[in-house]
C-alpha cells in the first residue's frame, strides 16, 4: 500500500489574511505541496497518475489518498465532501490521510469523516510543530497548544462508539 500526495487547491488561514499572510517561517507559495492544482491536475487526475507510478515503483496494489498542501479541511463543507468523495471512489483507494491544521475542524467535517470511516481507513494530521507556545508564535504557527488539545479532543470524542455484541 502507498500513499498518493494530493494537491487539491485548497487554502490556509495562515495564508489567506485570515491569521496572517506570511504563512509558518517554513512554509512555501504552494503549501507546502506539490503545485498539482495550479497545473490544472485535478484530484481524480492526482490519483490516476500517482497509481499508475506507484505500481510501477513498488508494485502497490491499495491506495491511501494524502491531501497533504495547505489545510485538508479548510473550505465550504461541499467543496471538501466533494474533493474527499473523488477520492474514495476511484478502484483501490482505501484511505483518507488528511493533513490540515487544529484550527481549521469543526463538527460537520469531523462527522463526514467519521462516517467514512466504517468503510475506508481515515487520518487527521494536524501539525502541532512545537508543544511550546512561545516556539509556535516564533514559526508563526497561528495557533497555541490548548488550540491543538482541543482539536484531538474534539476529533476523539467525535468517534462513534460502537453498540456492544447481541
Ligand atoms: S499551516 Fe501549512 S499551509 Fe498553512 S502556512 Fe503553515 S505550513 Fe503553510
Amino acid at each position: 500500500m502507498q500513499k498518493i500526495t494530493i494537491d487539491a487547491g485548497l487554502s490556509c488561514p495562515n495564508r489567506n489574511g485570515t491569521i496572517s499572510t506570511g504563512g509558518c517561517i517554513y512554509c512555501n507559495a504552494r503549501g507546502s505541496g506539490s503545485g498539482a492544482h495550479a497545473k490544472g491536475l485535478s484530484v481524480t487526475d492526482q490519483i490516476i497518475q500517482g497509481k499508475r507510478a506507484l505500481s510501477k515503483r513498488y508494485k502497490a496494489k491499495k491506495f491511501i489518498a494524502y491531501f497533504q498542501s495547505f489545510s485538508n479541511t479548510y473550505g465550504p463543507f461541499d467543496r471538501l465532501k466533494n474533493l474527499y468523495e473523488q477520492a474514495l471512489a476511484i478502484e483501490n483507494v482505501v484511505g483518507l490521510s488528511i493533513g490540515t491544521r487544529p484550527d481549521c475542524v469543526n463538527e460537520p467535517i469531523l462527522k463526514l469523516l467519521q462516517g467514512y470511516a466504517d468503510n475506508y481507513l481515515v487520518w487527521i494530521e494536524y501539525g502541532l510543530q512545537s508543544a511550546n507556545d512561545s516556539t509556535l508564535a516564533f514559526i508563526n504557527r497561528g495557533h497555541d497548544v490548548t488550540c491543538f488539545k482541543k482539536a484531538v479532543h474534539a476529533t476523539r470524542s467525535s468517534k462513534r462508539k460502537k453498540s456492544p455484541p447481541a
